[in-house]
């Protein structure tokens, strides 16, 4: 799955698109494996609320302080990959009724943390025997 980001920092909501890969595959029950190859990008399942999804952006900022990194003297991005650090490059989400089985209020979504790029996501879908 590719992804062209726009700013230097933004989520982006991929859950409809794991569900078209999940329909393409044929899966109905199973498990849905997100994973970014990237070292600044993460991968978070949360409600997708405007809000919400400032107040993310907000909360990390605050955690991982702007300045002050060894890795800056290479190239100034310490603090997107820390961020990517506390917040995960995978997700693992049951498959059901062939789709993603989240809770009412959850959205899988992509974490830009250091753009804008073209991204690139791994997502494999492995059937499981049927309950
Ligand atoms: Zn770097």
């Amino acid at each position: 799955m590719e992804i062209e980001t726009t700013s230097h920092r933004q989520l982006i909501d991929i859950t409809a698109s794991l569900d078209q890969e999940i329909a393409r595959t044929g899966v109905g029950t199973g498990i849905c494996m997100v994973y970014s190859p990237h070292t600044t990008t993460a991968i978070i399942v949360n409600e997708n609320e405007h809000g919400l999804v400032g107040d993310i952006l907000k909360s990390i900022d605050a955690i991982v302080p702007q300045d002050g990194y060894a890795h800056d003297r290479i190239d100034n991005n310490a603090r997107s990959h820390l961020q990517a650090v506390i917040l995960g490059n995978s997700a693992c989400m049951p498959v059901a009724e062939g789709g993603l089985a989240l809770g009412t209020w959850q959205s899988v979504f992509f974490v830009e943390l250091d753009g804008p790029r073209r991204r690139r996501l791994t997502v494999r879908i492995l059937a499981t025997n049927d309950e």
